[in-house]
C-alpha cells in the first residue's frame, strides 16, 4: 500500500459549485472518514495504441479529482497483454498526459510490476480449491459460457485435485505446454446471472516478448484478474472507469474478497465515455486508419487523438476546459464535436496573435496608387491583448486578396468588392472597383483594376466614411508563398461506426477531409515559431505543422472563425 496520507483537511470544499455524482461519493467517503481522509485515483491506459480525447476525458477527471481533494493520482500501465504493447505507446501516452498539465510524480507503475504477486496469489487460489487448470481450447470454454439465460456447461477439468492443478500451473509457468494448450480458470459458478463469473480465465501462455519483463514470464495474466489487485496495491481509493465495466466489478470484488483480509477495498465508480459525433474513437479502429494509410499516422491532424490535435494547434487548455464543460454522465451520449471546436476557438480568440493570408488569391492593381510606393501600415496584433501592440505591414499597388470577396456580378447581399463598388482593405484604405479581366484560358477573373481614395486611411480626411465591406489583403511584392492544410471532418456522418451488415466505418470517409492550397501570407507569418497560434483574419486559426520551414512555411488550420466556413472554403 502506499504511504503517501493525503491531509484530509487540505481539502477544497470551499468550492460551491454544483457538485456531479463522482464528487458526491468523494465527499460522502471523505465525510465518513473513509480511507483516512485520503483519495488516490490512477490513470490505467494499456500502452496499445496513442491516447485519444476519451482518453483525455478520464485523465481530467482522475487528476481532477484528486487535485481538487489533495489526492494523488497514479499512472500505471496495464501491460498484460505482450502481444499488442510496445515502449512506443508508453513513451507517447506519458507525453500527452503531460502536455495536458497532468504530473503523475514519481508514481509510474505497470500492472507487469505485480506479476509475482499475482502469481503467488493465483497459487494461493489453487491452494484453496478456488482455481483450477483447464486444458480445453479458450475458443472451447467460450463455447460453454452458456447464454444470459441458460447456465453454462462445467469443464471436465473442473474438479481436478489441488496437488494436480498446483503441479499444472507450475508446469505452465516452466514453459512446458504449447501456448494456448491451458489456461487457469477461477472457479465461481457456472450458472451465474453474471456471465463474467462463469469461471473466469485468468491465465493464458503466451510465448511473446514483453516490453518489460522480457522473456522471463510465459503465462500472463488476464486484464481481470489483473486490475482490481493493481488497484489494491496501490492504495487506490475511488477506481474511476468507463460504463463497460460496470459488469466486471463483481468479479473484481470476488478476486479481492478471496485474497485479502483487509477492510479496504478500492471503490469503483463507472461513468459514460466520451463519445464524439463525426469521430471514431476505439483504439482498433484508429489503427486501422494508420495502417492502412487512410492518415498520415497517429498525430495526423484529422485525427482525434491527443497527438493529433496537439499538431492540429489544438491547447491543453482548450481540451480541459471541454472535458469540464462536458461533465459526467452516467448514461451514454454523444456529444456533438462542434463543441470541442467552440473550445479551441474561445481559447485561442484570446491567445492568438492575429496576421493577415490569402488562401485563394486574385490579383488586385490599385491604378492610381504610384508605381514602386510601399507604405507601412499599423496592423494591430491581438484586439483581445492590449498590450500585443500592432505591427508594420506593407502596402503596396500589387495585392492579392481572396477570390471569393470579388464578384463579377454582385448577388443580393454581398457587401464586398464587385465592379463599381466600394470596400475597405483592412488597416488601408477604401478602395473602387474600377473594371475587371478574364483569363480567356481559364475563364476566371485574373485582375481587378481599383482605384483608391488617399485621405481614407486612419488620420486622413475621409477615414471615417463608411462603406458596407472589409477585406483583407497582402501586398503582392512582399508576399511568402506558404502551404497551408485546411481539415474538414474525417467522417461524414454523425455516427461513423453505425454501417450495415458488411459495410465498415472506413465507407463513410470524408474524401475531402484534407484540402491543401498554395497560400500568401504576411512577411511576418514567415517567421512564425513553432507552438504559436496564429488567426488568420476572417479565415480561422492555424498553427505552424512539423514540417514549417522559413523556406517553405506550413500552415494547419486548427479551427475556423464562426460560421466563416461556408463563406471563405467554398464548401
Ligand atoms: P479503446 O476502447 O479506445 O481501445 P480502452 O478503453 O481500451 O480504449 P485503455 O487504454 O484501456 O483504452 O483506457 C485507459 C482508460 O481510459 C480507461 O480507464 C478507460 O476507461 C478510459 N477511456 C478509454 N476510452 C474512453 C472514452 N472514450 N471516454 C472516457 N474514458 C475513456
Ligand atoms: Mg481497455
Amino acid at each position: 500500500m502506499n504511504s503517501e496520507k493525503a491531509n484530509a483537511e487540505d481539502k477544497s470544499l470551499e468550492n460551491t459549485s454544483p457538485r456531479n455524482f463522482l464528487e458526491e461519493i468523494i465527499e460522502e467517503d471523505l465525510n465518513k472518514g473513509k480511507n483516512g481522509g485520503r483519495v488516490h485515483t490512477r490513470f490505467p491506459p494499456e500502452p496499445n495504441g496513442y491516447l485519444h480525447i476519451g482518453h483525455a476525458k478520464s485523465i481530467c477527471l482522475n487528476f481532477g479529482l484528486a487535485q481538487k481533494y489533495g489526492g494523488l493520482t497514479n499512472l500505471r500501465f496495464d501491460d498484460t497483454n505482450p502481444t499488442k504493447e510496445d515502449v512506443e505507446y508508453v513513451e507517447s501516452i506519458k507525453e500527452d498526459i503531460r502536455w495536458l498539465g497532468f504530473s503523475w510524480d514519481d508514481r509510474e507503475y505497470y500492472a507487469s510490476d505485480y506479476f509475482q504477486q499475482l502469481y503467488e496469489w493465483a497459487e494461493k487460489l489453487i491452494k484453496e480449491g478456488k482455481a483450477y487448470v483447464d486444458d480445453q481450447s479458450a475458443e472451447e470454454i467460450s463455447r460453454q459460457r452458456g447464454t444470459i439465460t441458460t447456465p453454462g456447461i462445467e469443464s471436465p477439468y473442473r474438479n481436478r485435485s489441488v496437488e494436480e492443478n498446483l503441479d499444472l500451473f507450475r508446469r505452465m509457468r516452466a514453459g512446458e505446454f504449447p501456448e494456448g494448450s491451458r489456461v487457469l480458470r477461477a472457479k465461481i459458478d457456472m450458472a451465474h446471472p453474471n456471465m463474467l463469473m462463469r469461471d473466469p480465465i485468468m491465465y493464458r501462455i503466451i510465448y511473446a516478448h514483453h516490453h518489460r519483463t522480457g522473456d522471463k514470464w510465459c503465462i500472463y495474466p488476464m486484464y481481470d484478474y489483473a486490475h482490481g489487485q493493481s488497484d489494491y496495491l496501490e492504495g487506490i481509493t475511488h477506481s474511476i472507469c468507463t460504463l463497460e465495466f460496470e459488469i466486471h466489478r463483481p468479479l473484481y470484488d470476488w478476486f479481492l474478497d478471496q485474497l485479502m483480509d483487509t477492510e479496504y477495498r478500492p471503490r469503483q465508480i463507472e461513468f459514460a465515455r466520451l463519445n464524439l459525433s463525426y469521430t471514431v474513437m476505439s483504439k482498433r479502429k484508429l489503427l486501422q486508419l494508420v495502417k492502412e494509410g487512410y492518415v498520415s499516422g497517429w498525430d495526423d491532424p484529422r485525427m482525434p487523438t491527443i497527438c493529433g490535435l496537439r499538431r492540429r494547434g489544438y491547447t491543453p487548455e482548450s481540451i480541459r476546459n471541454f472535458a469540464d464543460r462536458i461533465g459526467v454522465a452516467r448514461r451514454d451520449n454523444v456529444i456533438d464535436v462542434s463543441l470541442l471546436e467552440f473550445s479551441v476557438r474561445e481559447n485561442l480568440n484570446k491567445r492568438a496573435i492575429r496576421r493577415l493570408a490569402v488562401l485563394n488569391p486574385v490579383k488586385l492593381v490599385i491604378e492610381n496608387y504610384p508605381e514602386g510606393q510601399v507604405e507601412y501600415l499599423p496592423a494591430v496584433n491581438n484586439p483581445e491583448d492590449p498590450e500585443s501592440g500592432t505591427r508594420p505591414i506593407p502596402f503596396a499597388r500589387e495585392l492579392w486578396i481572396e477570390r471569393e470577396d470579388f464578384l463579377a456580378e454582385p448577388v443580393k447581399g454581398f457587401h464586398r468588392l464587385f465592379p463599381g463598388g466600394e470596400v475597405r482593405l483592412k488597416y488601408a484604405y477604401i478602395i473602387k472597383c474600377e473594371r475587371f479581366e478574364i483569363d480567356p484560358q481559364t475563364g476566371e477573373v485574373c485582375t481587378i483594376y481599383c482605384t483608391y481614395d488617399p485621405q481614407s486611411k486612419t488620420g486622413g480626411a475621409t477615414a471615417n466614411r463608411k462603406v458596407k465591406g472589409t477585406i483583407h489583403w497582402i501586398s503582392v511584392a512582399h508576399a511568402h508563398a506558404a502551404e497551408v492544410r485546411l481539415y474538414d471532418r474525417l467522417f461524414n456522418v454523425p455516427d461513423p461506426d453505425d454501417v450495415p451488415e458488411g459495410g465498415s466505418f472506413i465507407d463513410h470517409l470524408n474524401p475531402n477531409s484534407l484540402r491543401v492550397v498554395s497560400a500568401y501570407i504576411e512577411p511576418a507569418l514567415a517567421e512564425a515559431r513553432q507552438g504559436e497560434h496564429f488567426q488568420f483574419e476572417r479565415l480561422g486559426y492555424f498553427f505552424p505543422d512539423y514540417d514549417f520551414t522559413p523556406e517553405k512555411p506550413v500552415f494547419n488550420r486548427t479551427v475556423t472563425l464562426k460560421d466563416t466556413w461556408a463563406k471563405f472554403a467554398g464548401k
